[in-house]
């Protein structure tokens, strides 16, 4: 769906099977926000195709979990470039893999061509600001685009929620911190990794509001 100029949305909107929401920004350097897992990618092509977007050129990682990054491979193999924090790949390389490899999993076998600092990502003539938020995982990130003031937020947080803290690597301390920082934003939209959107400044404010009465305490 298309939420304003040069920002669409794909909702996963299935309870039954986990996969994350993806994010698209048009223009000159066509760019796809978490494409999620590898069986489950024909949704976003639909969507893609559906509201008209150009191939993705430049995939970003906003962090390594299967449910957002796994399509990654696929979209790599089409000519795309890939985008993740420094400190998320050397996560992934490390502690991620053996994690992976213990439930199951596997992560694909990737190569980074943008090392995704904490600062001003130039995406043609959009700008938007990539902020490190560790806490769900050491090298997640949130983006920001001030043009439509809103917040891609990754698995950092929901409606009335957190991302989870519990897996190796994750630290509730920091997650506090991170929402914190994102939290003094001007967000009128904030597209979450799962779940609902949430639209409107008041909408957001009262939605931090609620997470750190709900779960600062726990976390
Ligand atoms: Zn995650």
């Amino acid at each position: 769906m298309e939420l304003a100029e040069h920002l669409n949305f794909f909702p996963w909107t299935q309870p039954t099977v986990n996969n994350c929401n993806s994010v698209f920004i048009g223009g000159t350097v066509p760019t796809l926000i978490d494409p999620g897992h590898s069986q489950l990618y024909g949704h976003v092509e639909v969507g893609l195709s559906g509201d008209h977007c150009d191939p993705p050129q430049l995939v970003v990682l906003t962090h390594c979990h299967p449910d957002h990054m796994e399509a990654a491979e696929q979209l790599q193999k089409n000519g795309a470039k890939l985008a993740m924090h420094p400190d998320e790949i050397a996560y992934m390389e490390g502690e991620g893999r053996k994690l992976a490899s213990a439930m199951g999993m596997r992560f694909p076998e990737l190569t980074f061509d943008i090392l995704l600092e904490e600062g001003v990502l130039e995406l043609g003539g959009e700008t938007l600001e990539v902020i490190h938020t560790p806490g769900h995982s050491p090298g997640h990130v949130c983006l920001y685009w001030p043009r439509h003031k809103a917040l891609i937020a990754g698995d950092l947080v929901f409606l009335q929620g957190v991302g989870r803290v519990d897996f190796p690597g994750g630290s509730g301390e920091l997650l506090k911190e991170s929402i914190k920082r994102v939290s003094q934003l001007d967000i009128e939209l904030l597209l979450p990794g799962h779940g609902p959107l949430i639209k409107g400044k008041e909408n957001v404010d009262k939605n931090f509001q609620l997470i750190e009465q709900m779960y600062f305490g726990m976390i």
